[in-house]
């Protein structure tokens, strides 16, 4: 019996899934199915990215719904659209033998008419990025009183994101008797606050352990000088003829810059960030799946959800602001049950930050030695020589050219031949390699940052520093501005001003940092703390499952349902498809910004 079946998914369900190359479930699906399809109980799944949670949810969903009739009964909330259009398409595809099944993506930077009229023409399933669902529900588009289940996909992304106002709006249009089911990669307290606030007694399931990255990734760090960093960066890959990349860098500029240098060094790259119209990052992420690209440069936030598999490489050309977005940015390679690599590319000072990732990912980083030279040349000739060994030659087109070719050889023996075909690449690299200086720089191991060191506070971005960052239980919607909050907690915790770093202002609750050396006072100070009657809370920020972080990104700068953005040209035509074919001329690694 087909091991879907045996879960109890009906057989046209497991048909379709068997096509789509399912042979046997993922262990979350495993778990999953039994306890979603009893359909009775709220449930909370602790899963990475990758591990096959839309079947996870989806195929119970296809069970449990009554398709007879044309009205929403599921909702499916997640962060970006990328992820909201796969969800959609992977439910299209696993219901494609069950008749009227209707499903509608709901997000933003697409036309909004062609979503109300899919969604007047009768669905069942809506899956939706907050920003848009709310604007629909607020245009009376939609009538969610025959929601039975809510799906929160990505749950911690989505509250990174800033859409806690948006959910709770949201949620509260749907029947209090709903089933709500929660997925989550990491559980920080604000997606707990969630689970408790919504859920009766969820059914909780945890795939992987806690907050550990996936074991199919290999974790690497490279030290390099800063001014040398482009330059080992293009050795690394020179190195991996074979490259499928995701480059995440921290900023929008970095990421623009790193893409043009690229490209201009004849490399097979482009880039992915929210100054790119939404038109803009489909073509490029049409290329990107289709391999016709091979590098593909991001922010965090334009690769969230981001599903491609086969992605081999993962590189931290920086590291990311906040310590947990490591676990997602190494998250987009390994899919699937596949390998792959995340590197880090480092000073020499950043080596505190890696013991940090290491400590939140329960995995150690191999340090890793750029590749001299001379090892860059004999990779690549090698891999010409493969290529050349494993190419599908088309006797019909190329015999015709076949004596003339011949002929032009006539003088040359077969070992010439070979000399010379396998020279034309690899006296590029010779040229360029020539000379090449060692990039590794030492590394500066800290005391601080010995493995397993003690009683660190994270303070800023999740990574240690001079500031631990708070969670407090008010906000926007009390009528707090920052100026407010900053005199609320002085009088409170009788501290001075200057004490106090970033305030992150929310709806429901705010984030705020304070100095490690007075955090337990601020603390202690709110004890009794009452505002208008209400008790006042204040916590760690995210009680530390992972790393606090700024967590607060502006709903403008968000990449899923920030609408389209002007900007940059469209280059998506820029790019080269022949990687190791059309390198450009560049001589002595000079690329610098
Ligand atoms: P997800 O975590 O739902 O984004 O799934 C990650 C990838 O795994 C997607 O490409 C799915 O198509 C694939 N996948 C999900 N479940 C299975 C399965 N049981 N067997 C093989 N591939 C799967």
């Amino acid at each position: 019996m087909n091991p879907f079946s045996q879960l109890g998914i009906r057989h046209d369900v497991v048909n379709a899934v068997t096509e789509l190359g399912f042979e046997n479930p993922t262990p979350i699906q495993e778990q999953a199915i039994p306890a979603l399809l009893t359909g009775s109980s709220d449930f909370v799944g602790l899963a990475q990215t990758g591990t096959g949670k839309t079947a996870a949810f989806g195929l119970p969903l296809l069970e449990l719904l009554d398709f007879s009739q044309n009205l929403p009964q599921a909702l499916i909330l997640c962060p970006t659209r990328e992820l909201c259009l796969q969800i959609a398409n992977d439910l299209k595809k696993f219901s494609k033998n069950i008749d009227n099944v209707h499903v509608v993506a709901v997000y933003g930077g697409a036309n909004i008419s062609d979503q109300l009229r899919q969604i007047r023409r009768g669905v069942q399933i809506v899956v939706a990025t907050p920003g848009r669902m709310l604007d629909i529900i607020g245009r009376k588009a939609i009538d969610f009183s025959g929601v039975r289940y809510v799906v929160l996909d990505e749950a911690d992304e989505m509250l990174n994101m800033g859409f806690q106002e948006d959910i709770n709006n949201i949620l509260s249009t749907t029947p209090e008797e709903k089933k709500t089911w929660l997925f989550s990669a990491t559980m920080p307290a604000e997606v707990r606050r969630i689970a408790k606030n919504y859920m009766t007694d969820p059914f909780e399931l945890t795939v992987g352990t806690k907050n550990t990255g996936n074991v199919n990734i290999d974790h690497e760090y490279y030290v390099v000088k800063p001014r040398d960093k482009y330059a080992a960066f293009k050795r690394i890959v020179d190195f991996n003829p074979e490259i499928f990349g995701i480059v995440f860098c921290r900023t929008k500029i970095e990421t623009q810059e790193i893409a043009e240098a690229l490209i201009k060094d004849g490399y097979n790259a482009d880039a992915l960030h929210g100054d790119l119209s939404q038109q803009q990052r489909d073509k490029v992420m049409k290329r990107y799946r289709e391999r016709s690209l091979q590098l593909l440069i991001a922010t965090d936030v334009a690769a969230r959800g981001i599903d491609v598999n086969n992605v081999t490489h993962v590189i931290n050309f920086s590291l990311p602001d906040e310590i947990e977005n490591y676990t997602h940015r190494s998250g987009r390679t390994a899919r699937a049950g596949k390998t792959g690599v995340s590197i880090a590319l480092i000073t020499a000072r950043e080596l505190g930050k890696i013991r940090q990732i290491e400590r939140v990912i329960g995995k150690q980083f191999v340090k890793a030695e750029i590749p001299s030279g001379f090892d860059v040349c004999e990779k690549q000739l090698f891999a010409l020589v493969h290529k050349v060994k494993a190419v599908d030659v088309n006797e019909d087109q190329i015999g015709q050219y076949l004596p003339r070719i011949m002929d032009e050889f006539a003088e040359f023996s077969k070992e010439d031949v070979i000399k010379h075909f396998a020279s034309i690449e690899f006296n590029r690299f010779l040229d360029y390699y020539e000379n090449a200086p060692d990039l590794n720089a030492a590394a500066i191991e800290s005391k601080s940052s010995d493995r397993g060191a003690r009683g660190d506070k994270f303070g800023r971005n999740g990574y240690k520093s001079d500031y631990t960052r708070l969670f407090i239980n008010l906000g926007s919607v009390d009528e707090f501005t920052r100026g407010d909050m900053l005199g609320f907690i002085c009088n409170n915790a009788q501290i001075s001003g200057k004490s106090i770093g970033k305030i992150d202002l929310k709806g429901v609750y705010t984030f705020f940092e304070v100095e490690n050396s007075i955090a337990d006072k601020v603390l202690n100070g709110f004890n009794q703390a009452d505002f208008n009657g209400r008790s006042v809370r204040v916590e760690l920020a995210g009680d530390r499952d992972g790393g606090g972080g700024s967590r607060g990104r502006s709903r403008s700068s968000r990449g899923g349902d920030g609408g389209r953005r002007s900007g940059s040209r469209d280059r998506s035509d820029s790019g080269f498809r022949d990687f190791s074919g059309k390198r450009r001329e560049r001589k002595g690694e000079k690329k610098r910004w």
